[in-house]
C-alpha cells in the first residue's frame, strides 16, 4: 500500500504544488476547495450540515476537477461559512473519506472539516494585537510551560472556565484563602512567555464526553491546523474553538505575556487514519524497508518531513498559527526527527509574517528511517546548521538534578560530586554540542519525567523539607542565571508534586487525572510555598535587570564571564562584568557554609538562601559567607 516513489526527484518535480490555497478558502460569494491527491483517480467533495461523524445529513456530493501538480479543485458558489465537509478519494479501487489536512476548523473530534470565515472569529482589537516581546531576543525570554487544564482544573483555582482555553482569560481569580491564581498569578511572576502544551486538535480525549472526563497532554495530533475541541466551550461548533483560542492569545498579550505553541509535527496519533495518509497513502510518514512505519518517536510513526509536500505542510502550518493566531513562538516536540531544511524554511517563512517569533525544541538523536539520502536531522549536534533555534539542554538538566534515566540519582544540587566542570558549561552556555547561548534552553523540569520537587525527594531521601526547598532554589538560581533561555514547568515554583494515589510519584502523567496533574492552588496558603514562588519571581526580576546574564554569543561570554578558581570542592562561582554592572555568583551545594573571597569593593547581596530580587539585602566586603545548599549573588556598579 506504500508507494515507493514519493521521495524521488521525478515524483517531486511532477507533483510539488507551491500555491497558498490548499484547503477551503472562503469568501461571501463562493468557497474554493483545493486538495493535493496526486495518486487519486477521482476526488469528490461532500458537504454536510453538521460536523458530527456518522450523522446522516449529507447536503451534497460534488465531483472535483483535476488541476495542476496533483491537486483537485472545486469552486462552490454561495456563502458556505459554517458548512462541514470531507473529501472522498478513490485510488486502486478503494474509496476513502477523509478530513481536509488543511482544515481550519472541524466539528467534534475532528472528523469533518468546516468552512470558516476566519475574520468573523477575531476578538475586538485583533488588528492592533502585538507580541509584547517582539523586539526582544530568545535569551530575553523566560518561559513558563503550561497545560491548559492544569491551570484551572483544581477546585481551589477559583476559575470558572475550568479546563478550558477561557480559563486563561480570567482575571481577579483567587483561591479560598484570598491569594491570586491563574492569569494574575502568572503575570505577577514576571515570566515573558507562556508555552502551552498542545492546543491543536489531538485524538486521545473524546470531545463528546462531559467536561473533564478524560485528561491527556495531547501529543497525539489529528488536525494540525485546528484548535483542540475539548478546550472550547462548544466542541460541536467549529467556530467556537477558533474564537476562544484567539481570545486567549489576545488576553495573554494584553497582560504582557507572549504565547509559545507546543507543536508535534514529528508523528501523528494514528498514521493509518491520519487524513493526509488517507488521501495519499503513506505519504506523510516514513516507512522502513519492510513497509513498516518507522518509529523513532516511540509513538508508532515518524513524519517524512524530507518529502516536498510534507515540508510545505509543516511550513504552511507554522505560518498559519503565527499569522492567524498571533503565536509568538514554537516549541518542537522531538524535533530531532525532522530535517534541518524544513525547519530553516519554516523559520524564514514565519519571520516574514510575524516578527519576534522564537523557535526551540527537543534535539534528541533518535533512530529513524529517512526516505532520502543526505538529509540532516535537527539534532543537537547539528545546532550550527540552524542558528537561532534553541535546543533543550539535557546536559544542564541532568547535571543539576541528576540523570532522567534514574530517578534516585542525585545531581549537583542534591549531593552529586565532581560536577563543577558541567556546572561551568551550564552557567556559561558553552556546551559540547553548542557554543552559542541563543541555542541553549536551560531547565530542570518540564512535563516529562518527575517534577523537580518529587525528583529531589527521591534522590535525597535523607533531606528534610527545608533542605529540599534549598536544593530546589539552588537549582532554580543556577539555570535562571545561566547564559541561554530559561524554561520551567508551571508550578515548579510552587514545589509542584504529582503523588500517585497508591504511593510513589508520577513520572509520566500524560493521561493521569486532574487530581495528579493540576496545579494545587491551595498550597499558596502555606508560607514556604509563597517563599519559593517569591524566590522565582525575584530571580526572574534579577535576570531581566542584568543584560550580562543574557549575552548572545560565545565571544561576549568569554570576555565577560570568568569562573572563580580555588574554591572548596563542589562550590562554583563566577564573576560577570558587563557594561555598567559587575556580578559575582556563588553556588554552594554542600551541606555546610562556605567562605568565598570577594574582589575588592562593596558588594550588594541580591540573592541569598531563599530570597532573591533586585533590591540589596545587605552589603558585604572582603568575603561572602554562603550558607549550606544555596546560591548567593552579589552586584556592584562597574568601575569605569
Ligand atoms: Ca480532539
Amino acid at each position: 500500500m506504500i508507494a515507493k516513489n514519493y521521495s524521488t526527484q521525478t515524483f517531486e518535480k511532477k507533483y510539488t504544488y507551491t500555491g497558498s490555497d490548499l484547503g477551503a478558502v472562503w469568501t461571501k460569494e463562493y468557497t474554493t476547495f483545493r486538495v493535493w491527491a496526486p495518486t487519486a483517480v477521482s476526488v469528490k467533495l461532500r458537504l454536510y450540515e453538521s460536523g458530527t461523524h456518522g450523522t446522516q445529513d449529507l447536503l451534497e456530493q460534488l465531483d472535483m476537477t483535476p488541476d495542476i501538480k496533483g491537486t483537485w479543485i472545486l469552486r462552490k458558489p454561495g456563502d458556505l461559512n459554517g458548512v462541514y465537509y470531507t473529501f472522498l478519494v478513490e485510488r486502486d479501487g478503494i474509496t476513502k473519506e477523509a478530513c481536509d489536512p488543511y482544515a481550519r476548523t472541524t466539528g467534534v473530534n475532528g472528523r469533518r472539516a468546516m468552512v470558516i470565515d476566519l475574520e468573523s472569529t477575531n476578538p475586538a482589537g485583533w488588528d492592533l494585537d502585538r507580541n509584547p516581546h517582539q523586539n526582544r531576543g530568545i535569551v530575553d525570554a523566560v518561559v513558563y510551560e503550561l497545560h491548559i487544564r492544569d491551570l484551572s482544573a483544581d477546585p481551589d483555582s477559583g476559575i470558572r472556565n475550568r479546563g478550558k482555553f477561557l480559563g486563561l482569560t480570567e482575571t481577579g481569580t483567587k483561591n479560598p484563602y484570598g491569594q491570586a491564581t491563574g492569569l494574575d498569578y502568572i503575570r505577577d511572576l514576571g515570566v515573558t512567555h507562556v508555552q502551552l502544551l498542545p492546543v491543536y486538535d489531538y485524538g486521545s480525549v473524546d470531545e463528546t464526553l462531559p467536561e473533564g472526563t478524560q485528561y491527556n497532554w495531547g501529543y497525539d495530533p489529528v488536525n494540525y491546523n485546528v484548535p483542540e475541541g475539548s478546550y472550547s466551550t462548544d466542541p460541536f461548533n467549529g467556530a467556537v474553538r477558533v474564537r476562544e483560542l484567539k481570545q486567549t492569545v489576545k488576553t495573554l498579550h494584553d497582560n504582557g505575556l507572549a504565547v509559545v505553541m507546543d507543536v508535534v509535527y514529528n508523528h501523528v496519533y494514528d498514521a493509518g487514519r491520519f487524513c493526509f495518509n488517507r488521501i495519499v497513502p503513506g505519504y506523510f510518514s516514513r516507512v522502513d524497508r519492510y513497509g513498516r512505519y518507522s518509529n523513532g518517536s516511540g509513538c508508532g510513526n515518524d513524519t517524512a518531513s524530507e518529502r516536498s509536500m510534507v515540508r510545505k505542510y509543516i511550513v504552511d502550518s507554522l505560518c498559519y498559527w503565527a499569522q492567524e493566531y498571533h503565536m509568538d513562538g514554537f516549541r518542537f516536540d522531538l524535533v530531532g526527527l525532522l530535517d534541518v531544511q524544513t525547519i530553516r524554511e519554516a523559520m524564514d517563512a514565519v519571520r516574514k509574517v510575524r516578527p519576534g517569533v522564537i523557535f526551540y525544541g527537543e534535539g534528541w538523536t533518535l533512530q529513524t528511517e529517512l526516505t532520502k539520502p543526505n538529509v540532516d536531522l535537527m539534532v543537537q549536534a547539528n545546532s550550527a546548521l540552524v542558528p537561532g533555534f534553541g535546543f533543550f539542554n539535557d546536559s544542564a538538566r541532568d547535571t543539576l538534578k541528576g540523570t532522567v534515566f534514574d530517578d534516585e540519582a542525585p545531581g549537583y544540587v542534591s549531593g552529586a560530586l565532581d560536577q563543577e566542570p558541567w556546572v561551568r558549561e551550564c552557567v556559561m552556555g558553552l556546551n559540547s554540542w553548542c557554543k552559542d547561548p541563543t541555542q541553549s534552553v536551560n531547565y530542570v523540569s518540564c512535563h516529562d519525567n518527575m517534577t523537580l520537587y518529587d525528583r529531589l525527594l527521591l534522590s535525597a531521601p535523607y533531606a528534610d523539607d527545608q533542605e529540599l526547598i534549598h536544593m530546589n532554589c539552588l537549582a532554580a538560581a543556577i539555570y535562571m542565571l545561566s547564559q541561554g533561555m530559561p524554561l520551567f514547568q508551571a508550578g515548579e515554583e510552587l514545589l509542584r508534586s504529582k503523588p500517585l494515589p497508591d504511593g510513589g510519584y508520577d513520572e509520566n502523567s500524560y493521561r493521569s487525572p486532574d487530581s495528579v496533574n493540576s496545579i494545587k492552588w491551595g498550597t499558596l496558603r502555606k508560607k514556604e510555598y509563597r517563599r519559593v514562588r517569591d524566590f522565582y519571581r525575584g530571580l526572574i526580576a534579577f535576570r531581566k535587570a542584568h543584560p550580562v546574564l543574557r549575552l548572545t554569543d560565545a565571544k561576549q561570554i568569554l570576555e565577560s564571564l570568568t569562573p572563580v578558581e580555588g574554591l572548596k570542592p563542589n562550590v562554583t562561582a563566577f564573576r560577570l562584568r558587563g557594561q555598567d554592572e559587575d556580578l559575582f555568583m556563588i553556588f554552594n551545594p554542600n551541606r555546610e557554609e562556605t567562605l568565598v573571597a570577594l574582589p575588592q569593593g562593596d558588594w550588594n547581596v541580591c540573592v541569598r538562601e531563599t530570597t532573591a530580587g533586585t533590591e540589596p539585602l545587605a552589603t558585604v566586603r572582603g568575603r561572602a559567607e554562603v550558607p549550606a545548599i544555596s546560591a548567593m549573588v552579589l552586584e556592584r556598579k562597574a568601575e569605569k
